[in-house]
């Protein structure tokens, strides 16, 4: 459950988020024109559409879980068909207040492992234990099509169309992350909700950046969404202001109907928190406004649209080939 974050740091924040709506309201007027190459159509909806249907077939996909290790054997396996040149994964107990020790694993692909300069792509692939905000099955699986098959969807065809284009600058990490969901309930309406596995990763990064920190970080959760609208997230814009603005420039120009230079009236907590406390210029993508199926048995396929997807993966995509 990524979480608003609480009022007085949303004080703190609105000078600069003042100073930002400015800019990209600005920028967002030239963007509008920008040619956008033809390849970045080769990123397929339905296809996305096909991974989220695949990832909804292991629910639950909570830790502890058959699907949770059915997930991460399918997801290791898709990332082996692409051109990825390592597929790892980083592996932990997580002890709980209880005592309970639950197996957590990253999945981190690596491509271009050799080239210095790193831009982390990053989703989280847990699922929450109980459709909780469920009114009439509270304790019922909660399917994800949204939180958070459509992330992992978004990266698996980003992957796919990476593999058939020339290599960008850029060395990618594509990173899904375990235990976003939380420790105490596993997502269920915890209290004291906090990431797991972006802060594991966060303080391991020397196994996988021994010299530099990544460049910048992008994390994709709640994508697909039929009526998406993306707005640029408060603590994005303190981590990585000029990433935001690149990106949402990127996403006006592709898909106007997706993406808003409106910002969101609240921060958001996510695994671009850790990455973003770390060092690591960090932002999140995200669509929040999933009312009334966040978190329910409702979170289901048929609220997802392959043309969402599209503007979100094509947007990625496009990205990833900017300077
Ligand atoms: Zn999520």
């Amino acid at each position: 459950m990524m979480r608003r974050v609480g009022s007085s740091r949303l004080k703190r924040l609105a000078a600069v988020l003042a100073a930002a709506q400015v800019l990209l309201l600005q920028v967002a007027t030239a963007s509008a024109q920008q040619k956008v190459e033809s390849k970045i159509e080769l990123w397929d909806g339905q296809r996305a559409m096909a991974r989220i249907g695949e990832l909804l077939r292991f629910t639950p996909r909570s830790p502890d879980t058959p699907g949770h290790q059915e997930a991460i054997d399918y997801i290791k396996a898709e990332m082996a068909k692409t051109s990825a040149d390592a597929v790892t994964t980083q592996r932990w107990a997580y002890k709980d207040d209880q005592g309970k020790s639950h197996a957590m694993t990253n999945i981190i692909a690596r491509f271009q492992p050799a080239n210095p300069r790193r831009v982390i792509v990053a989703t989280h692939y847990d699922n929450i234990v109980r459709a909780y905000r469920d009114a009439a099955n509270p304790n019922a699986p909660m399917p994800g099509a949204n939180n958070s098959a459509s992330g992992v969807a978004v990266l698996l065809e980003t992957a796919r169309v990476l593999s058939l284009l020339p290599k960008p600058a850029v060395g990618i990490d594509m990173i899904f992350f375990d235990g976003e969901e939380g420790p105490k309930s596993l997502g269920a309406g915890d209290p004291d909700w906090m990431a797991l596995g972006s802060p594991y990763f966060a303080e391991h990064l020397g196994d996988y950046y021994p010299a530099n920190k990544p460049e910048k970080a992008v994390v994709f959760d709640m994508v697909c969404d039929k009526d998406l609208e993306l707005k640029p997230e408060p603590s994005s814009l303190v981590s990585a202001m000029a990433e935001v603005k690149k990106f949402w420039n990127a996403g006006i120009a592709i898909a106007p109907k997706a993406f808003s230079s409106k910002i969101t009236p609240y921060p958001i907590s996510d695994d671009h928190t850790a990455l973003a406390a770390a060092g690591i210029p960090s932002f999140l993508v995200i669509d929040f406004e999933y009312e009334p199926f966040f978190n329910t048995t409702q979170d289901t396929i048929d609220k997802c649209s392959a043309e969402s997807l599209e503007a979100v993966g094509r947007t990625l995509l496009q990205y990833l080939y900017l300077p």
